[in-house]
C-alpha cells in the first residue's frame, strides 16, 4: 500500500512540472512490488521506476538511499521530493541529500518552481510558524524537499490514466546487514488506536487534561467515536503521548473530518496542524482561549465534566 503523503506528492508533482514541461516520475522500492507499481500512474505520475529485490523487503535507511542514489545518477531528475515521514523525511531524504551534495528543505508547507531559472521555491515556516521561508538551491541538482502528509490533497485516482513502467535492476546492493551499521531483526507493531493523520475523528489531548489519565479519558472518548488520540506538543513533551500523536507544525498535519481539542489552548504552531480539520469542536475552561476562534462549537467547562458525560451519551446510544 502507497502512504497518502506520497500520493499527495503526486498531485504537487504534476502541478509543478506543467510548470516547466517535464514529466513526474514515481520511485517504488520492495520486494514482491506486484499491481502496486501501476497505483502512482492512477495518482498522476507519467512514469514509474521501481527496484523489486529480496534485499529491499524491508526498510533498511542506507540501502534505500543507496538504491535511490544509483537511480538519482542514471535518470538525472530536477527535483526529488520526499513525504516528511519519520523514515522517507527525517531519515532517507538527508541520506539521500548528504550523498548527492545536495541541499535539502525539510517540512515544506508550499512548493513552486520558477519556470526560468527552473529553481523550486521551498516554503516552510520558520521562527516558530511567525515567518515563512522562500528557500532555493540555485547551485546544486536535484533539488530535494520534504512536505508533511496532508499538506497537499489526495489527488483522484484514475485507472484509465495510462504510464511508462520501467523495472529496474539495481546491480551492487550495499550489505543487507549494513556492514555492521544496522540491522533490522525485526518490525513490532505496538500501536492499537489508528495514527492521527489516518484517522477521520481526532480527539486531541491539551496540558488542561493535566495528567496522562486525563489522556486516558480522552482516548476512551476517541474509542467510542471511532477515532484516535492525539496531543500538543505540551502533551507531548510531558510524556503523557507518544511523540508520533502530535499535531501542529513539529508534529502531525491532520484533516480529520472531526477534531475535538480538549484542553487545548490553540497556539499557531497548534493551529497549523489542524486547522484543514471539517469540523472543530473545542472543549476549554477560559472563554477566552484562542482555540475558540477557530471552532465550529465550543463548549465551555471543565473537560473532565463534559467529557464523562460525553462518555456516558455515547455507551447509552450504542446500547
Ligand atoms: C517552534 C515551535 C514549534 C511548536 N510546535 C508545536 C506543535 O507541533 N504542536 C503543538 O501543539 N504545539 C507546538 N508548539 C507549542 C505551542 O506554542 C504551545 O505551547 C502548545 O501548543 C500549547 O499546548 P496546550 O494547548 O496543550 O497547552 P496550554 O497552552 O498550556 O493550554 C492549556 C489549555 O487548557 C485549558 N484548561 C486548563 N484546565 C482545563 C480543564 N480542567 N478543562 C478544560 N480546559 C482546561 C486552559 O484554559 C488552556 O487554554 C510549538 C512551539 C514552538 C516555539
Amino acid at each position: 500500500m502507497i502512504k497518502d503523503g506520497s500520493l499527495q506528492l503526486i498531485g504537487k508533482a504534476r502541478e509543478l512540472a506543467s510548470k516547466i514541461s517535464t514529466d513526474v516520475t514515481a520511485i517504488m522500492l520492495g520486494h514482491n512490488l506486484g499491481d502496486v507499481v501501476k497505483e502512482p500512474i492512477y495518482y498522476g505520475a507519467d512514469r514509474v521506476i521501481y527496484v523489486d529485490h529480496p534485499a529491499l523487503a524491508k526498510y533498511v535507511p542506507h540501502i534505500y538511499s543507496n538504491v535511490i542514489v544509483q537511480l538519482a545518477n542514471k535518470y538525472k531528475p530536477e527535483i526529488i521530493l520526499f513525504a516528511a515521514t519519520k523514515r522517507g523525511g527525517r531519515e532517507l531524504a538527508p541520506y539521500v541529500a548528504n550523498t548527492l551534495r545536495t541541499g535539502i528543505t525539510a517540512d515544506c508547507t508550499e512548493l513552486d518552481v520558477d519556470p526560468k531559472t527552473r529553481d523550486l521555491d521551498q516554503v516552510r515556516p520558520t521562527y516558530g510558524g511567525n515567518i515563512l521561508a522562500h528557500i532555493r538551491t540555485p547551485n546544486r541538482r536535484p533539488q530535494l524537499a520534504s512536505v508533511r502528509p496532508n499538506v497537499f490533497p489526495t489527488p483522484p485516482r484514475d485507472t484509465s490514466r495510462k504510464g511508462e513502467i520501467i523495472a529496474e535492476a539495481i546491480e551492487s546492493l550495499p550489505n543487507i546487514n549494513g556492514q555492521g551499521l544496522i540491522e533490522v531483526k525485526s518490525v513490532v507493531k505496538g500501536e492499537e488506536l489508528p495514527p492521527v493523520e489516518k484517522a477521520d475523528v481526532v480527539v486531541v489531548a491539551g496540558r488542561g487534561v493535566g495528567s496522562a489519565d486525563g489522556v486516558k479519558l480522552l482516548t476512551e472518548l476517541a474509542k467510542l467515536l471511532g477515532g484516535t488520540i492525539g496531543g500538543t506538543k505540551k502533551v507531548v513533551d510531558a510524556g503523557w503521548l507518544a511523540a508520533d500523536r502530535q499535531v501542529g507544525q513539529t508534529g502531525k498535519t491532520i484533516r480529520p473530518t472531526l477534531y475535538i481539542g480538549v484542553g487545548v489552548s490553540g497556539a499557531i504552531q497548534h493551529v497549523f496542524g489542524m486547522k484543514e480539520s471539517k469540523i472543530i469542536v473545542a472543549i476549554n475552561s477560559d472563554p477566552n482561549a484562542p482555540i475558540f476562534q477557530y471552532a465550529d462549537y465550543g463548549i465551555v467547562g471543565d473537560y473532565r465534566d463534559i467529557v464523562k458525560e460525553l462518555i456516558e451519551l455515547l455507551k447509552n446510544y450504542k446500547k
